[in-house]
């Protein structure tokens, strides 16, 4: 569910992130690291340190079916997450049609 409607909305700016890797659980900065492991749980990315705890967290509300995708074993955390978001690296800041800032959302798309 979401309350988010495109339809509602108009775009107001367009924010690249480019390389930028952060893991969504803990914001540590992947941008530079080769580290490998990692998963998508849901559109959040969860870096090779949290992995742990949250797969105890998963197992423990039975929430596996919101893992999306697992880092293959070749492969670094930050090329997984750069391919997920499949080139597109940008964030976009929507606002409600006919009103102002207060009722900014961020929509950050996979
Ligand atoms: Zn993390």
């Amino acid at each position: 569910m979401t309350l988010f409607d495109k339809d509602k909305m108009k775009l107001e700016s367009v924010i690249d992130v480019g390389e930028t890797v952060l893991c969504d659980i803990c914001n540590a900065d992947y941008s530079y690291s080769e580290r490998k492991g990692g998963f998508l749980f849901n559109s959040k990315s969860v870096c090779p340190r949290c992995e742990p705890r949250m797969r105890e967290n998963i197992a423990k509300h039975k929430e596996e079916r919101f893992i999306k995708a697992e880092c293959p074993k070749e492969m670094s955390f930050r090329e997984f997450v750069l391919k997920c978001r499949k080139g597109d690296n940008t964030i976009k800041i929507y606002v409600e049609k006919g009103k102002n800032e207060s009722s900014k959302s961020n929509q950050k798309s996979y």
